[in-house]
């Protein structure tokens, strides 16, 4: 398994500014590679940490955000080698794939037509991309056909948020995760309905208990250090290890550390953060 984050800002003026990167990240598991929210610079921040996107076999989108779907035709475009061989899955929500009076669907005729599958989820659907189980969580976010994700391999879990504030009742759709990639836009002092702050993910982590968290998506309010102590302060309330994102990063492992579970002895974090 090898997660690549091709980027870990959010909200307004991080992403347009590029304080850090939008590109979402790129899990590989059980022979899949599957992009997820392939924001504004995807492709390029896939070209500078050496991400080849055409061999993908999944791109999902979680909502009809601009830095979460931005670069997703580009991402198909280069899934189906340039438009020229039918391949892989697109799975978004409706709003994505049909889009309503205010907002055109995201995707053409031209492209469509070269995926082999392309899928309209609602929360608790699930699908398969090859070999992995890809599962919609709810969400309570400004795009109310937003979706998170579970992805299910063969002896691995992952989930991943999406945008939204916590609910009660969130952590029951990502029970049993080995990794929890979280999109926290603000530290616990600031709540922001509509978003997850770090008292939120708190909540989370600590429901959720998944053999470890990770925080992305950071607003303005969580840079120059923030992040990592708002993290640290999760880590030492829920004792589950709690690291932030940074653009490049990857997790390269087994399952990790769960109570109960057996996992293999090579868990390394490649660039050491
Ligand atoms: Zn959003």
């Amino acid at each position: 398994m090898k997660i690549t984050f091709l980027g870990t800002g959010g909200g307004r003026w991080v992403v347009l500014k590029q304080l850090r990167a939008s590109g979402g990240f790129v899990i590989e598991l059980d022979g899949e590679k599957i992009h997820i929210d392939p924001g504004p610079g995807a492709l390029v921040r896939a070209k500078e940490h050496g991400v080849n996107l055409c061999d993908l076999t999944g791109v999902l989108v979680s909502h009809r955000h601009q830095d979460h779907f931005n670069d997703a035709v580009v991402a198909i475009e280069c899934m189906t080698r340039g438009v020229t061989k039918k391949n892989g899955v697109f799975a978004s929500n409706s709003m994505v794939i049909r889009g309503n009076k205010e907002h055109p669907p995201i995707l053409d005729r031209y492209h469509s037509k070269m995926l082999d599958r392309i899928d309209i989820m609602k929360p608790s659907d699930s699908i398969m991309v090859g070999r992995v189980r890809v599962t919609a969580t709810p969400t309570k976010h400004g795009d109310d056909k937003g979706m998170g994700f579970v992805l299910e391999g063969e002896d691995l879990r992952i989930g991943y948020t999406g945008d939204g504030e916590y609910f009660p009742g969130m952590e029951k759709h990502f029970g049993d995760c080995d990794y929890l990639i979280m999109n926290v836009l603000r530290p616990r002092t600031d709540a922001w309905p509509g978003h997850m702050n770090t008292e939120g993910a708190r909540k989370l982590v600590s429901g959720a208990k998944p053999g470890q968290a990770i925080i992305k998506h950071l607003g303005m309010r969580m840079l120059n250090g923030v992040a990592e102590r708002e993290a640290a302060w999760i880590e030492k309330e829920t004792r589950i290890r709690t690291m932030v994102a940074r653009d490049g990063m990857i997790i390269s492992a087994g399952p990790a550390k769960r109570p109960g579970k057996k996992i293999p002895e090579n868990f390394a974090d490649e660039n050491g953060y």
